[in-house]
């Protein structure tokens, strides 16, 4: 069985992506690191919610933030910030993998998270586990309405900010579906 660190990005992607792990052998914990999320009272929120979720389910989850919250910024960057993290904690604490539930966001620039999941975990000497997990974020959404879960409207940065940076952003309007 390998160990894997999942970076988690809200709870209702978190509940595919964790189950399918799970189910194909891996043991699991997470890590909650989004210094992204704007304004504070929605970051308090999503960690609320992550941490009903992994007592439900008996998932470990750690929760990471920082001093100072970062700005709005390209998705890159902030994808990068988060995977970093990740790999440090998975290389530090003898993981075999990390990966991100951001794979299951059909709003996230897909290709563009798997190669800084690469360029990371080479970075760090820890393997990124890559799948698509694309398929499942239905029923993600399905299983998150199931157990009442908070699902937000939005990816992190202030929906008027992501306007603003336009194109340079995850369009992501719809995520309560
Ligand atoms: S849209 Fe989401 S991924 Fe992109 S910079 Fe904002 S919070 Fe980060």
């Amino acid at each position: 069985m390998s160990k894997l660190l999942l970076h988690a990005c809200c709870a209702p992607c978190t509940t595919y992506v964790h189950r399918w792990l799970v189910e194909n052998d891996f043991e699991v914990e997470g890590l909650f690191y989004n210094p992204n999320l704007r304004p504070e009272s929605e970051y308090q929120k999503r960690a609320a919610t992550m941490q009903t979720y992994a007592t439900e389910v008996g998932l470990k989850v750690y929760y990471e933030s920082d001093d100072q919250p970062t700005e709005p910024e390209h998705c890159e960057q902030c994808y990068r910030r988060r995977l970093e993290k990740t790999a440090k904690m998975a290389g530090r604490n003898k993981y075999d993998y990390f990966s991100t539930t951001l794979l299951i966001s059909p709003y996230q620039k897909h290709a563009l998270l798997k190669k800084v999941g690469e360029e990371v975990a080479e970075e760090y000497g820890v393997p990124f586990y890559y799948r698509d997990f694309r398929e499942g974020y239905y029923e993600s959404r399905r299983l998150a309405q199931a157990m009442q879960l908070y699902r937000q409207k939005y990816c992190g940065c202030k929906p008027k900010e992501e306007k603003m940076k336009g194109e340079k952003h995850a369009q992501i309007g719809q995520f309560a579906q």
